[in-house]
Formats: C-alpha cells, sequence, structure tokens
C-alpha cells in the first residue's frame, strides 16, 4: 500500500484538501493522513505538500500513426490539407517506426494522460498500443468511396478490427472507426457498423468537420468537387448526411469535430448515445472554425488532440490551455473547471474505462502537478492548473509510477 498526502485533490468535480489517498492498484481509501497511516501502518507514504493530485486525462482522438509529421503537412486550410495527406503520407508513414510510436505514447503518458482512443488507418500503431501502460480504445478505421474497390477496403478493416481484438484485456478494447460521410460509401460504412453491433463495439466518426464537407454533402460543390473529380473521377456524393447518421442510431458513437453540423444534424445526434469530441487545436490549423459548444449542451463532450497530424503535441495540458482560449464568452474560472472535468472523468467514460475519477475503488489512474504557491482563492485552482502546468511531476497508472 503506498499513501500521498497532497495539498489538494480534485476529484475533479470537488476540491478536498486535508485529505490522503491510500493505493494499490486501485484508490483504497480517501482519509485524513492520520487516519490512513492508523489504518496503513506499514504504507510507503509520499508527502507532496506542494502538489496538487487529480486524475489523469483521456485524449478520446489521436491518430498516432502520423505521429512523424511536424512541418510537411499543408496548414491554414482544410483542402489543402488533404492533399498534402495524400502526397506525403507515403513517406510519413514509414517514418513513424516503432520508436517513433513509443515516443508518442510515452510523450501521452508523461504529459498526464492515461487513456487513449487511437484511430488507426493502418494497423501500424497495434503492437505499440498493445504494450503501452495506457489503457487504450483502438480503432481500426474503414475509409472508401469507391464501390468498385469496397470489397478489398472492407476486407483490409476487418484484418485489422480482427487481429486488435486478439489484443483484448481491462485495458485494450477495439472499436470501430467510420472516417467520414464523404469518404465512406454508404454500403461499407453499414457493413463496418454491422460488425460494431455483433461485437458490441464502440463507434467513431469524423463528421462535419470543414466547410468544404458541408458544402459537397449539401450541393456536390465546393472545393471538394474538384479534389473528388481530380483523384477518384467522382461527381457526386456517396452519402446523404442525414441517412448517414441514421446508420449510427443504434450505436454508442463518439462523433468528432461537429463543427458545421446543421440543426437537424444535431437534433438526430442527441437522440443517440453520442458524445461529442472537440479538437480545438486541430480545427484551428486546419481552418474549421470554432465548435460552438452551446450546440453541443445537453450532450457530453470531451477534449482531444487529434493526431500530429494536425497539432503540435499531443499532450492535453495544451489542448487545455487552446479550449480556454478558443471560447472567449465562457467564464474562465467556470470554464476551466468544466475543460477539466470533461477531460477526465468523461473522456473516460467515453473509452469505456473505469477512471477520470478520485474515488475509493476507482483505478490508481492520477496525476501528481506543482501548484502555485501563491494561490488566494481555491475555487481558481482549475484555472491555474491549466494556465501554470505544461507537465505533471508524476503519472500513476494502476498505482505504477511513470515519469520522472
Ligand atoms: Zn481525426
Amino acid at each position: 500500500m503506498t499513501i500521498v498526502a497532497p495539498a489538494y485533490i480534485l476529484t475533479p468535480s470537488k476540491i478536498l484538501r486535508h485529505k490522503a489517498v491510500a493505493f494499490d492498484t486501485k484508490i483504497q481509501k480517501i482519509a485524513p493522513l492520520e487516519e490512513l497511516l492508523k489504518l496503513y501502518p506499514q504504507a510507503t507514504i509520499i508527502k507532496a505538500p506542494d502538489q496538487l493530485l487529480l486524475p489523469t486525462f483521456a485524449n478520446p482522438h489521436l491518430h498516432l500513426e502520423f505521429s512523424a509529421n511536424k512541418a510537411t503537412l499543408s496548414y491554414g486550410d482544410f483542402i489543402p490539407w488533404l492533399y498534402s495527406v495524400i502526397e506525403h503520407r507515403e513517406n510519413l508513414l514509414p517514418m513513424c517506426d516503432r520508436s517513433c510510436l513509443d515516443q508518442a505514447l510515452d510523450t501521452i503518458l508523461t504529459s498526464g494522460t492515461g487513456a487513449i482512443g487511437a484511430i488507426s488507418s493502418y494497423g501500424e500503431d497495434l503492437q505499440a498500443c498493445a504494450n503501452s501502460p495506457l489503457k487504450v480504445h483502438f480503432f481500426p478505421e474503414i475509409i472508401g468511396s469507391n464501390p468498385a474497390a469496397a470489397d478489398v477496403m472492407y476486407a483490409s478493416f476487418l484484418e485489422r478490427f480482427h487481429q486488435a481484438k486478439k489484443h483484448e484485456n481491462h485495458r485494450f478494447k477495439t472499436g470501430v472507426a467510420i472516417h467520414s460521410p464523404y469518404s465512406v460509401h454508404y454500403v461499407l460504412a453499414k457493413k463496418a457498423l454491422q460488425i460494431a453491433k455483433k461485437y458490441d463495439s464502440l463507434v467513431t466518426v469524423h463528421f462535419m468537420e470543414s466547410k468544404a464537407e458541408r458544402e459537397w454533402l449539401d450541393s456536390a460543390r465546393g472545393p471538394f468537387a474538384k479534389f473528388f473529380k481530380d483523384l477518384l473521377g467522382q461527381s457526386r456524393p456517396v452519402n446523404d448526411p442525414k441517412e448517414f447518421l441514421e446508420l449510427f442510431m443504434e450505436h454508442r458513437t463518439l462523433f468528432v469535430h461537429m463543427i458545421w453540423a446543421d440543426e437537424k444534424e444535431w437534433e438526430m445526434v442527441k437522440s443517440m448515445d453520442a458524445t461529442i469530441v472537440h479538437c480545438p487545436i486541430s480545427n484551428r490549423l486546419l481552418g474549421n472554425g470554432v465548435l460552438d459548444l452551446q450546440k453541443v449542451d445537453p450532450l457530453p463532450y470531451t477534449l482531444a488532440t487529434d493526431g500530429l497530424s494536425s497539432n503540435y503535441s499531443l499532450n492535453l495540458y495544451e489542448e487545455l490551455k487552446a479550449a480556454l482560449f478558443l471560447h472567449p464568452n465562457k467564464n474562465a474560472v467556470t470554464f476551466a473547471k468544466e475543460l477539466i472535468e470533461r477531460s477526465s472523468t468523461e473522456g473516460y467514460k467515453a473509452l469505456g474505462f473505469e477512471g477520470g475519477i478520485i474515488k475509493e475503488q476507482a483505478p490508481a489512474d492520477f496525476q501528481l502537478v506543482s501548484l502555485p504557491q501563491d494561490l488566494q482563492n481555491q475555487e481558481e485552482i482549475y484555472l491555474h492548473l491549466i494556465l501554470h502546468t505544461s507537465k505533471p511531476q508524476a503519472v500513476y497508472i494502476e498505482g505504477k509510477r511513470h515519469g520522472t
């Protein structure tokens, strides 16, 4: 047994003072230190009088296979970015070998994230994810708008899905990723979702990320018209967005981006078992705008980094800072608390893992962070945590310490 005694605990919905946490792989007891010392006289004590204890974060949407990108891909606008992905992916993918993947996973872990949703296009990241101490919901992705290639694309997806299934345990789950309504033929999406139904898998989909996607799906116009004509000889979209959304009615789904979703689509998504995944930095860099969080309500939402194909970091503290500044109409103090809760408890829940909360019998997944010594107003602790933290001092996953 180990006992950690920090200055503050964020559960994260409540702020606890003068409490300590006794843990092995799980949190066994939360009580004043003196009480825990009597209960567990043999325990190892970690005194952390200048630190704050909070749950690890969950990052439910990233693309590890693109982790070699720093400045290869074009930012600023979605369509030039997409062209640059197509142009450079043959070079970028092999550049992210096992050590690159391990390094990305290590950055995630040591920056305070304990659970991820990994969208896998090729399956190259499977072993690294399965061997990581992180809790991983692994999503083999299906893509393909050309009916002639549908069988090949489906076979590839199925192979990667079953490979991932072999690694399942309490830390590793397999889901199904449908790339998007513009890139996955209706029949192909339907077949992949039948697999999700059969195995009761969590589903994830990029939906209405860009203005170009909106225009293309609504009217077969805009910059996607040239893209599809030049690259695939396609003149019509492969989905009606509402019919496409109906496919998800019976599934638990993480809808990623949603910036350009219309009223009717929001209404449909709100009738489903849905969580919205908000990627503010990726959206900013690709010129997609900012998700209106008022439209999300009352659905749950979480924050995610997306991949290094559209971000400079997989550290969720960076995403928290960006979110704080990209929603200027929200009160900074109360919104900071909301963001921390969404990124921990809500994120773990969205991925289907226990954790993301400091309570008895929860897994001992938490982080210790230095606290500004001049903190005056206790309720501002969430805001100062976001503003003053770039990395925690220690991260524990199921009671095992990682990091410095
Ligand atoms: Zn993505």
